[in-house]
């Protein structure tokens, strides 16, 4: 299975760190808040689940 983010959004405050840290782009800010842009994108480094300081990330593989 490809490891895919999901955000929890009863955690995220729309912080963007996922958005910065993420190495190719996954994730996307618009509006003010962050989607999941290109789930088949990401290669599981969990950069983003690390570092999300709410907790609000999980990825999936
Ligand atoms: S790092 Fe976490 S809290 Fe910040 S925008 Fe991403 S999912 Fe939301
Ligand atoms: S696990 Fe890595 S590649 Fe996948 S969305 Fe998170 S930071 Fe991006």
């Amino acid at each position: 299975m490809m490891p895919k983010p999901i955000i929890d959004y009863k955690k995220c405050n729309s912080c963007g760190t996922c958005v910065e840290v993420c190495p190719i782009q996954v994730f996307e800010k618009k509006n003010s808040k962050v989607a999941v842009k290109s789930p088949g994108k990401c290669i599981g480094c969990r950069a983003c689940e690390v570092q999300c300081p709410q907790e609000a990330i999980k990825v999936e593989d």
